[in-house]
């Protein structure tokens, strides 16, 4: 039978787990590719360090160049841009199939790196990339290829989701929540590219990119964190009926000139207790994806850890290791279409809106006034008549919700409230979907 030499590059949190599938189930695996799967090898920085699971001493080695030379199968599990990203080259050229999880270097170049393997006509597969071990790219990019997607909105970062939800169920502030997820180990000690939204920002690129056949990066994505969403934030979204979760959103858009753009966006979203979103607890992640034809399909699962990550990275190197067996050239992206990236501004959207006022005749006259100006319809609007403390009596909270507008519309009619004498602070400001 034929054997496929398997390289694995990276043995931490996913590698590790990697590993053992390839070692612990080698028999089934042969079963199902048509062929041996021989983990050849392992490249790390630190050959004598402790690993997650018992592995064979003589698999390590840093020389992770002579390991992908040797290979039919390369692994990349190291994470990073370097030297993740011309190992990768390497390995393409040399003609192996290539696996990742490294969102950060896909988000940065997928089109690169796909037009790359195409041309040297073998497969690069990355389902581990977004959302762990949710079957979420594969679906988009292979069983929607003959649909037309026109929004896909997800819980893909499970730290923040753990966090809001933390805030939801308990009433927690923002940083106790962040300290117990620390505590479990859902969140980094350095937890910064989580919390402001980096890590979605990438998979949003990556989620857009495969919906809309073209190319989308970092820069495209607009970005907001979720340090700024309080405690009052979470439970007013609560007597709205909604919760707050940090949202990746790519969607088509008309672009003002008759043509359609995409926009791409990340940042803490109301929605309503009712959507299947919100029904996403702890620190799992799930995609909602709208279609023309196949209308709204929802993928739930386990969007990080060592164990689920590794399933969705195995059935990649299945999945590829098959196609070596056939023979064929390797499965590209098509990312030729001309779709471009639209600013925020042009997103059209809903906002909700907490203000705090004095409580005087004619201040909801003028705030009106401003909608009106603005051409911002409110949908709903909710006064909270009671001191909002001891010493500031003569205060009241007005929660205003709007109907879609354009960002750029939303933004202004928030300045010119913000500018308004009887408005002593705007408490938050939050965008709306699904309602
Ligand atoms: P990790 O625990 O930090 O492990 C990284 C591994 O790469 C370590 O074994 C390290 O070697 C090795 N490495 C790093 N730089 C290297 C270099 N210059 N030369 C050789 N080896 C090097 O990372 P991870 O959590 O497993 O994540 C791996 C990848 O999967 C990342 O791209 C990540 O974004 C992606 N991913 C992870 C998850 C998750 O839940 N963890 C989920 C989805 C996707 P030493 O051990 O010797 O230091």
């Amino acid at each position: 039978m034929k054997k496929l030499r398997v390289a694995l590059l990276g043995c931490g949190n996913v590698g590790s787990q990697v590993a053992r599938i390839l070692l612990d189930d080698a028999g089934e695996l042969t079963t199902r590719v048509g062929a041996e799967l021989e983990l050849a090898g392992i490249a790390v920085r630190n050959t004598a360090a402790p690993r997650d699971v018992e592995l064979p001493a003589a698999l390590f080695t840093t020389d992770a160049e002579a390991l992908i030379d040797d290979a039919d199968i390369v692994i990349e599990l190291m994470g990073g841009l370097e030297p993740a990203a011309t190992l990768i080259r390497r390995a393409i050229d040399g003609g192996a199939t290539v696996v990742t999880g490294n969102k950060a270097l896909l988000a940065k170049d997928l089109p690169g790196l796909s037009a790359r393997a195409g041309e040297a006509g073998v497969q690069l597969s990355y389902e581990a990339a977004v959302a762990g071990a949710i079957p979420i790219l594969r679906p988009i990019r292979d069983s929607l290829a003959g649909d037309r997607i026109t929004k896909v909105m997800g819980i893909v970062n499970g730290t923040t989701n753990y966090i809001l939800d933390a805030m939801d169920t308990t009433g927690a502030q923002f940083d106790d929540a962040l300290a117990r997820a620390q505590e479990l180990g859902y969140a980094e000690a350095d937890p910064t590219a989580d919390i402001e939204g980096h890590d979605a920002a990438a998979k949003a690129a990556i989620l857009a990119t495969l919906s809309f056949h073209a190319p989308f990066d970092l820069d495209d994505v607009h970005c907001e964190g979720i340090t700024a969403v309080t405690a009052d934030d979470v439970a007013a979204a609560r007597e709205q009926g909604m919760v707050i979760k940090l949202l990746a959103i790519a969607e088509r858009l008309g672009d003002g000139n008759g043509s359609e753009g995409v926009g791409v966006r990340v940042h803490p979203t109301l929605i309503p207790r009712v959507h299947p979103l919100a029904a996403v607890h702890g620190a799992f992640n799930a995609v909602f994806v709208e279609a023309d034809n196949a209308g709204e399909l929802m993928f739930y699962g386990q969007g990080a850890g060592g164990k689920p990550t590794a399933s969705a990275v195995v059935g990649d190197v299945v999945s590829a290791a098959r196609r070596v067996v056939l023979g064929g050239p390797g499965r590209t992206e098509s990312t030729t279409g001309t779709v471009k990236a639209l600013p925020i501004e042009a997103v059209s959207t809903s906002y909700s809106i907490g203000l705090r006022v004095n409580d005087k005749t004619g201040v909801l006259a003028k705030i009106a006034t401003i909608f009106t100006d603005r051409g911002v319809s409110i949908e709903s609007m909710r006064q909270i008549p009671e001191p909002v403390d001891g010493d500031d009596p003569g205060s009241a909270t007005l929660r205003f919700v709007t109907h879609q507008g354009s960002e750029a519309a939303l933004a202004a009619t928030v300045a010119d409230i913000e500018a308004l004498k009887v408005v002593t602070a705007v408490t938050s400001v939050l965008r709306v979907e699904g309602n």
